[in-house]
């Protein structure tokens, strides 16, 4: 197969890359097998990596990282640049290998390879923009700054829903930053990553620059925790569910280490009674179903004024009924697979759930027959009390909820132990304000007359409560990549102390 051929992925076949033309050539280690969720085949089988793979792997990106944080910031840019460049020659190929192996629709996944040049181009500006203060001292004939250093390794690891988008949000701003990047990706999609390691190489090599992106692709759990436990990795970037995530927070927090966490969403949008239902009805439709609804900031619950829910409802019902559900390598494809097997159980478990709470199924519900792991998109009426709405089931269930009011559906939207993306579809101006105030939404991202999936990465992008708090891609996200150090010069010829405090020698002690 074309793509195939194009990152020379038979010949390869191994999951650890030192860095360019240093692939692990271990031959113990257990092999994993890319399935295409479309088809449910094994596309390809990849050789995973070993314990001395990561301890080799850790002191290969120390090494480079002794020299890259000696590397001028912009000229570190310039590299990403060129990565940047090779991405865009190469995006419809990408998108391709993220389809086929990732299942989502190729205009998401076009999306998706955009979002990695978009991110790679963000972090070319911030190379010259890593800016420190300066501050006015209390003491005179003294200057008072903060400047901003490399943290050293860091560790990124990935979910599978965005195969190559989140590590570019975390490794294009490290390594500007002058980090080395090990990047521990989903063992669901190791193509997409070795594909972009492959062009990593390229670039790293023409540049005679040392290992700064490097990977190692593990189903190993075991080997995981240790790759998150290890002292030398300054920061570990986790993104994935909240339950990795709280286990992951543990484990650095006991060896006092950096951690930025991505985590789950339950993500509500809100009709209010004055909403535009052409702006409201897209919106929460492509929010539920857009990457078969795996996505962090999938819309998973629709809070509806009552005056208008009959009305949303059955509007809803038409837009779902017009979904199709296909190959996601067609164009008019709304809908690919879920990822695997297991994927298809949470699907069918959710919907018992459901029925057994006394919810109503109002379109969909079933699981299709094979081949593929492909599910009908679900529209479910649902009580606000109930358990399951409580949960992120990663799969294209909408929950709707029926609100007395605007206040009462802020109020529900909030009673989650997420907290990532959230918005209100509205024409009243004080309800728009209201829910962007402090009394309003209590997540990370908060939008009006806009949905909850879909961000851009020139904001920080990131979520509070059990979506673990971390801020990624652009505004200052920068910062948790890098150590700050406050520097004080005194140029004068005294040894004033701060706060005035008085301190003098007895003359025959100088
Ligand atoms: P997951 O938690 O199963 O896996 C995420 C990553 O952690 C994978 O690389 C996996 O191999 C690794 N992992 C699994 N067990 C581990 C362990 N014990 N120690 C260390 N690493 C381990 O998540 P997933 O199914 O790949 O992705 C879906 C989840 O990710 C959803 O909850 C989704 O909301 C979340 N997500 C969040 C964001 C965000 O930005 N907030 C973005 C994408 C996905």
């Amino acid at each position: 197969m074309f793509i195939f051929k194009k990152w020379n992925i038979a010949a390869l076949n191994s999951g650890v890359c030192f860095g360019p033309d240093q692939w692990s050539t271990d031959e113990s280690t257990p092999l994993i097998s890319s399935i295409n969720p479309t088809t449910g085949e094994s596309i390809a089988r990849i050789k995973t990596g070993s314990l001395s793979d990561l301890e080799k792997l850790i002191q290969t990106a120390h090494t480079a990282f002794q020299l890259w944080r000696t590397v001028p910031a912009p000229k570190r840019g310039e590299v990403v640049r060129q990565i940047a460049e090779k991405v865009r020659q190469q995006k419809e190929e990408l998108a391709q290998l993220i389809t086929l192996e990732m299942g989502k629709p190729v205009q998401e996944a076009l999306g998706e390879v955009q979002e990695v040049i978009d991110m790679a181009e963000f972090a070319v500006g911030q190379s010259r923009m890593l800016y420190g203060k300066t501050m006015h001292s209390e003491r005179p004939a003294h200057r008072l700054y903060e400047q901003w250093h490399p943290l050293g390794v860091v560790g990124v690891i990935t979910a599978f829903n965005f195969p190559m988008a989140v590590w570019a949000w975390n490794a294009f701003i490290a390594a500007i930053c002058g980090n080395a990047v090990i990047w521990k990706p989903s063992s669901k999609v190791p193509l997409c990553a070795i594909a972009i390691q492959q062009i990593c190489n390229e670039i790293l090599h023409k540049n005679a620059c040392p290992s700064v992106f490097t990977l190692f692709i593990s189903a190993d759990k075991k080997i995981a925790e240790q790759f998150v436990r290890d002292e030398r990795i300054s920061l570990v970037s986790f993104t994935g569910s909240t339950s990795v995530g709280e286990k992951v927070n543990t484990w650095v927090a006991e060896r006092l280490g950096r951690c930025l966490l991505e985590l789950g969403g339950n993500n509500a949008v809100i009709v209010d009674d004055s909403a535009d239902d052409h702006l409201a009805l897209p919106a929460v439709v492509f929010g539920a179903v857009g990457t078969s609804g795996q996505r962090c900031t999938t819309t998973r619950r629709v809070l509806v004024h009552e005056k208008k829910y009959d009305h949303f409802v059955s509007k809803l019902i038409q837009a779902y009924q017009s979904l199709k559900i296909g190959d996601p390598r067609q164009f008019d494809s709304h809908l690919g697979p879920l990822i695997d097997v297991s994927a298809v159980e949470a699907y069918r478990q959710a919907i018992e759930e459901i029925k057994k709470e006394g919810g109503n199924i109002l379109y969909g519900g079933h699981a299709l027959s094979g081949p593929g792991y492909f599910v009908e998109p679900t529209l479910a009426r649902v009580e606000a009390s109930c358990a399951i709405v409580q949960k992120e089931t990663f799969v294209p269930i909408l929950s709707i909820i029926k609100c007395q009011d605007f206040y009462e559906a802020v109020s529900i939207q909030n009673q989650t132990m997420y907290g990532l993306s959230s918005a209100l579809f509205t024409q009243n101006l004080q309800h728009a304000e209201y829910f962007l105030s402090v009394l309003g939404s209590d997540c990370g991202i908060a939008n009006i007359n806009v949905g909850t999936s879909g961000a851009e990465i020139g904001a920080a992008f990131g979520g509070e409560k059990k979506t673990g708090g971390g801020r990624e891609a652009g505004s200052d996200a920068w910062k948790a990549y890098m150590r700050r150090q406050t520097c004080t010069i005194n140029w004068g010829q005294a040894l004033p102390l701060s706060q005035g405090v008085k301190f003098d020698l007895h003359d025959h002690h100088r």
